[in-house]
């Protein structure tokens, strides 16, 4: 069944990238003459499977939406990106609603960290080191290299590598679910050994330009090794694609021996952030066996708090939070966490005045917006809600999570025509296009008296029914 929706899925990205070619035609840009990887595979070509690539992990697997690490997760990995050879300097960041260790990057700049990574990296230089190294992969072209080089072309399109990152993703464990038959999705998904050889060097030297301690890189390789250990048969996706070598752990050892300068290994954000992490997946029934435990660190005590507001002990968490913002008052996670406990209690006039004391100083931050957002949808002020929202929209125009907030908001507002525009863009970037175009044919029969909204609808479900028509002949 799996290969089935592999296959299906790889059909798309053929006829997909066709298509896009031609609908965005004037933003391609030409190839570099004399580029032998471009041949493989344009620069062009990546990023239109990459944003494919996008929209299907968005429909096939859960995303963990959460402003306040998402905001943390696209800092951080533009941070780190920065001063990698990558030479696109824009992401994409997904984050993955899973517990097992991975990470993986694709084209287009799109960087998938599960939750699990945020478990298993000790510290804000072991999360580094991972990251570093995917980002290698992208700077050093290696989706490209592997189509160019491999000798059995058929299997080893872009297409194919994509479509069974998403299969992997969806699937926990693809090895032990599809059995001898998912070979193809496990080997086509798997970089050679020099591959990742380049990719542990490149992923040091970024790693080491960013400023944190080399020498956590070598640390993480060593939990995965206990992670390997550990997990019997059901071995995580990343240790499967990174088996852990003794030569990768020596080699990154001795880098870091040869580059002794200290740098930074953690810092209490990454430790508040791993805390929210933990939080937001632990389930309803696991929190009950977390009530009495003793917590003194910073970032169990924010994890209490976290707890505390779950159990709708809205005045102990607060208290908690307040007793982090006293001992840091500059931290923006802490008090952004203090602004929605406001919002949540209902204390609506307080969190708008709290947040927006915040927004003049952090102007357009995302989790703060979204937080005000939230205080006018309490307060029934969905004006103002969707003005908020759709301010949003303009720098996070494909974020869904976003998209289906701002069509309630549209919805509640008697803005029927705003609702279904806004929803037929949710449901198209989560890779619902049948779905999408029905909300667009009802946009189209509101838009009667808007000759200019309605040549415009008219565009986009041509366009729509293009990506309906190839849904349809592969089923
Ligand atoms: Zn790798």
């Amino acid at each position: 069944m799996l290969i089935r929706s592999l296959k299906k899925i790889l059909f798309y990205y053929i006829i997909l990238l066709a298509q896009e070619l031609y609908t965005q035609e004037s933003s391609v840009e030409l190839p570099l003459i004399g580029d032998r990887l471009s041949g493989a595979v344009s620069q062009t070509e990546e990023e239109i499977l990459g944003r494919q690539f996008l929209r299907d992990l968005k429909r096939e697997s859960n995303i963990l939406y959460d402003p306040i690490v998402q905001e943390w997760s696209e800092l951080f990995v533009y941070k780190i990106g920065e001063v990698s050879k990558v030479n696109k300097k824009s992401y994409e960041i997904l984050l993955i609603e899973d517990n097992s260790l991975n990470a993986f990057a694709a084209p287009g700049g799109i960087i998938g960290i599960n939750a699990g990574l945020f478990k298993y990296a000790d510290n804000e230089a072991q999360f580094a080191s991972v990251i570093a190294h995917e980002l290698a992969h992208l700077s050093e072209r290696h989706f490209a290299r592997q189509i160019l080089e491999s000798s059995d072309r058929s299997n080893a399109n872009l297409a194919t590598i994509l479509a069974s990152i998403v299969v992997a993703v969806a699937t926990r464990s693809p090895a032990a679910v599809i059995g001898g038959q998912g070979l193809i999705a496990t080997q086509t998904l798997r970089f050679s050994r020099q591959y990742e050889t380049e990719a542990d060097r490149e992923g040091f030297l970024t790693l080491a330009k960013s400023g944190y301690d080399t020498r956590e890189m070598s640390g993480m390789f060593k939990n995965m090794q206990e992670i390997r250990r550990l997990s019997g048969d059901n071995i995580p996706e990343f240790l499967l694609t990174h088996p852990i070598t003794t030569r990768r752990i020596t080699e990154s050892r001795e880098r870091a021996r040869n580059a002794p300068k200290e740098g930074i290994i953690d810092s209490l954000n990454y430790k508040l952030i791993k805390s929210r992490v933990n939080f937001l997946m632990t389930d309803n029934l696991s929190i009950r066996a977390l009530e009495n435990n003793n917590y003194t660190k910073d970032e169990e005590i924010y994890f209490s708090a976290l707890l505390e507001k779950k159990k709708l002990n809205y005045t102990k968490s607060l208290e908690i939070l307040k007793g982090l913002e006293k001992k840091y008052p500059d931290n923006l996670i802490i008090k952004t966490s203090i602004a929605e406990i406001y919002t949540e209690s209902g204390n609506v006039g307080k969190s708008k005045k709290y947040t927006q004391d915040l927004l003049d100083i952090s102007l357009g931050n995302y989790p703060l917006s979204y937080n005000l957002a939230n205080a006018y949808i309490l307060e029934e002020d969905y004006i103002a809600a969707e003005q908020i929202l759709e301010d949003i929209k303009f720098y996070r125009p494909v974020d869904i999570k976003l998209l289906k907030d701002l069509s309630e908001v549209q919805l509640k507002s008697n803005n029927l025509l705003g609702f279904h525009l806004t929803n037929s863009e949710y449901l198209f970037y989560s890779g619902r296009y049948e779905e999408a175009l029905r909300d667009l044919q009802q946009a189209r029969a509101l838009s009667t008296n808007n000759f200019k909204i309605r040549e415009i609808i008219t565009e986009r479900i041509l366009i729509l029914q293009s990506y309906v028509r190839n849904q349809r002949t592969r089923s």
